[in-house]
């Protein structure tokens, strides 16, 4: 946080991307947000982590249900303040509210072995040009509806917020969507509850680090009222 106040006060437009991991606390993440806010973060990104294969902590990647709760608790009945670097309708599918499918081509990497098959998260192969990636590569391996177990429980930016942006620009119904996401508070009783809910600690030989130590417990909304 002492080098964001830095960034800001050398007159840096500093933007901030958390990744969370099970077992993180929703209110503490929702006061880390209100602190980025107030220190002059211009807007920040999240996403759950995905779940590398070789990572030696296995137990602290999020499910897919695990993240839809998580991120019901955290992104439902926000606050005004917050601003994110991301689509919204984005935002909407890591809270469970809609299902997009993934597209891994919108966010391709390159780097001085070509172009990486499929993403950057997964590694196999490369390709010389983005054309012989779309060409070579077989899509219908990749994605969560794949089946394949590398992708069954991703959600991250790199596969799913392409879609969303897709989604968006492709009619007028998807931009008065994301119009609607982006004024939502999202207020919502049932997300309430979870913040209250103790948070189970995921035992594993690395402890998770609440990012946070302000619990926020005084969040209140009403049918029809904004936060
Ligand atoms: S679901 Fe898509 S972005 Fe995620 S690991 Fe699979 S191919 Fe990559």
């Amino acid at each position: 946080m002492e080098g964001i106040k830095a960034a800001v006060a050398g007159g840096f437009r500093v933007t901030t991307n958390t990744t969370l991991f099970d077992g993180a606390d929703p209110n503490s993440v929702r006061g880390h947000f209100d602190d980025l806010m107030t220190v002059g973060v211009e807007a920040m990104m999240v996403a759950p982590g995905y779940t590398y294969e070789k990572a030696p902590d296995q137990k602290h990647f999020l499910g897919r249900a695990r993240s839809r709760r998580l991120f019901r608790a955290i992104l439902s009945n926000r606050k005004k303040s917050w601003k994110f670097n991301a689509n919204y309708l984005y935002l909407e599918f890591i809270m469970g509210k809609r299902d997009f499918k993934c597209t891994a081509w919108a966010m391709p990497t390159f780097s001085i072995f070509g172009w990486q098959k499929p993403c950057y998260l997964l590694q196999d192969g490369y390709a010389d040009t983005f054309q012989e990636l779309i060409d070579s590569t077989d899509w219908s391996n990749y994605g969560t509806e794949s089946g394949n177990p590398k992708c069954a429980n991703c959600m991250v930016h790199s596969g799913y917020e392409g879609t969303a942006v897709n989604y968006t620009f492709g009619s007028l119904k998807g931009l008065w969507e994301t119009a609607k996401a982006m004024m939502n508070l999202y207020p919502d009783k049932g997300a309430l509850d979870l913040l209250h809910e103790p948070v189970k600690p995921v035992h594993s030989f690395n402890p998770l680090v609440q990012i946070n130590a302000q619990i926020e417990t005084h969040v209140t909304v009403e049918e029809g009222t904004r936060v």
